[in-house]
């Protein structure tokens, strides 16, 4: 398996090794010390309600302070954790620190947001991950019904008893699940069907292409007008223009996320970018 070969390529370190090897296998036990030495942090970027710019939720997106390299982003870690199986403590430390920060977030202020949680297909497929969520929503006091999981299409694609039972055994402890990058992996509408899905995100690439690229808005408008009437939410990731904006608020997105609003932050940032956001409704209503 992934996790023992990446332990037993330790013993097969020789001067042999091509510098790519070398290179990952430096990055690997990087990622090991980093774990050790709390260098991860999780950041949050908002999920806006459009019809008054206030948050519905927020993303907790992962970051590694990296002593010489500074805040490295996820793209560069994740997929070597979850080659190593490194991912499923990483993950598990994800999921504590978010929703227990939501929590905290609630008592003080916000007590309808919600918090959505990037789930790896191998953590989500793990023998004890429901037991795990279980056991993270009673030591943090937060509710199901505010913990959104965010997996991808591949993991839909596992067909497997062990699959149809994590999100039967999910569904009805009432936390919710959503498809992120939606459209980018093999789409399908039956797994929308076959599966207690409660939303989905429309990847960043077709948002990004509207309102220029035809083929983007076509696709952006279908999947936004099937999945309301298949009484999904809907996110749009990646909002970074007023075009953008304006297009979504005429096909209804009921939530957006992106550079427009708000970049993933420190969790100390949320408050006062929430405070403010609350204080300001319409600023990114157009009129
Ligand atoms: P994702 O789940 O699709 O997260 C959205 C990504 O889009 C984030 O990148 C976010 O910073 C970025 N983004 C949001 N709005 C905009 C925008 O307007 N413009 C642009 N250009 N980008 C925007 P990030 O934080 O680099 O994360 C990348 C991916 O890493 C995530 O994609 C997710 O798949 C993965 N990831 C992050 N944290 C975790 C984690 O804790 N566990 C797991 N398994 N995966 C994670
Ligand atoms: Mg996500
Ligand atoms: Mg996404
Ligand atoms: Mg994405």
């Amino acid at each position: 398996r992934a996790g023992l070969s990446g332990r037993n390529s330790y013993q097969f370190y020789t001067e042999g090794m091509n510098s790519q090897a070398r290179q990952r296998l430096r990055l690997e036990s990087a990622l090991y010390r980093a774990l050790e030495r709390n260098e991860f942090e999780v950041y949050y970027q908002p999920q806006i309600d459009p019809a008054s710019g206030a948050p519905l939720g927020v993303e907790a997106l992962m970051r590694w302070n990296h002593p010489d390299r500074g805040v490295v982003g996820p793209d560069e870690f994740i997929p070597l954790l979850e080659e190593t199986g490194l991912i499923i403590a990483a993950g598990e430390w994800v999921l504590r620190i978010a929703c227990a920060q939501c929590r905290t977030w609630q008592d003080e202020g916000f007590p309808d947001l919600r918090v959505a949680v990037n789930i790896s297909a191998r953590q989500f497929l793990e023998k004890n991950f429901v037991p795990l969520l279980q056991e993270i929503l009673k030591e943090t006091g937060l509710e199901a019904g505010s913990l959104d999981l965010e997996i991808t299409e591949s993991v839909l694609m596992q067909e497997s008893e062990r699959l149809t039972g994590t999100l039967g055994a999910i569904a009805l402890l009432g936390i919710h699940i959503s498809i992120d990058d939606f459209g980018t992996g093999y789409s399908s509408l039956a797994y929308l069907k076959r599966f207690p899905v409660n939303g989905l995100k429309i990847d960043r690439s077709f948002i990004q292409g509207i309102p220029g690229n035809s083929d983007d808005m076509a696709i952006a408008f279908a999947i936004l007008s099937l999945a309301g009437n298949l009484g999904l939410r809907v996110t749009a990731e990646g909002v970074e223009t007023e075009a953008q904006l304006g297009l979504l608020n005429t096909w209804r997105c009921p939530q957006l996320q992106g550079y427009l609003f708000a970049r993933p932050m420190p969790a100390d940032s949320f408050p006062p970018w929430a405070m403010k956001a609350l204080a300001t409704p319409g600023d990114y209503r157009p009129v």
